[in-house]
């Protein structure tokens, strides 16, 4: 265990004898972006009631589940919404037909007020805004698809390769925002053929 004097100013022992050979990148990294575990439960604190307030804003439902669930599986939901957005705002940028945008952006709005169990977003923390339409779009009939002449399918694709990888940040007027980090793409897979 070493002291180290992460960049939020505090000085916490860390372990970083698991980092090995990465030993002096992991101490830099830490001094230079790294938080002490205290500053890193107020910063989710306050992601939390950041998101807690918008959710109320918009008008969605309260989540279902553990006191200690609620809070985080609520930022959770909002970062699906930010990605979703932040996707359908890129794809149509880039010429992509607003109904089918708006085909899945029904889907996906649909099933973020159908899912109410907390555990199901804290499961699903580390995917992307896909994870909660893919199924849908799978299960639906092949009539379904093409009564829609293709358009929610090419609007499905558009929108999962404009996903970016990208973590929350909170501006200091309280939004939340994305901050994207990573490649275009990375954000998920594409599940259905076209
Ligand atoms: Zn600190």
């Amino acid at each position: 265990m070493e002291e180290v004097l992460h960049s939020c100013g505090h000085r916490e022992l860390v372990d970083l004898e698991t980092a090995g050979r990465n030993r002096d990148q992991c101490r830099g990294y830490l001094e230079r972006s790294g938080r002490c575990h205290a500053c890193t439960e107020i910063q989710f604190g306050a992601f939390n009631r950041a998101a807690a307030r918008k959710a109320d804003a918009d008008g969605l439902p309260r989540l279902e589940g553990t006191e200690n669930q609620i809070a985080p599986a609520t930022t959770v939901r909002e970062k699906f919404r930010l990605q979703f957005e932040v996707a359908a705002a890129t794809v149509l940028e880039a010429g992509s037909p607003e109904r089918g945008v708006q085909l899945v952006r029904e889907y996906f709005e649909s099933q973020i007020r159908r899912i109410g169990d907390a555990g199901t977003y804290m499961d699903w923390r580390h995917r992307p805004w896909v994870v909660l339409v893919h199924n849908c779009l799978v299960d639906a009939s092949e009539e379904q698809h093409l009564a829609h002449g293709g358009a929610l399918i090419r609007a499905y694709i558009a929108l999962s390769a404009a996903t970016v990888g990208s973590s929350l940040q909170l501006l200091e007027d309280g939004r939340l925002v994305l901050a994207a980090v990573g490649e275009a793409g990375r954000g998920g897979d594409v599940p259905v053929s076209q």
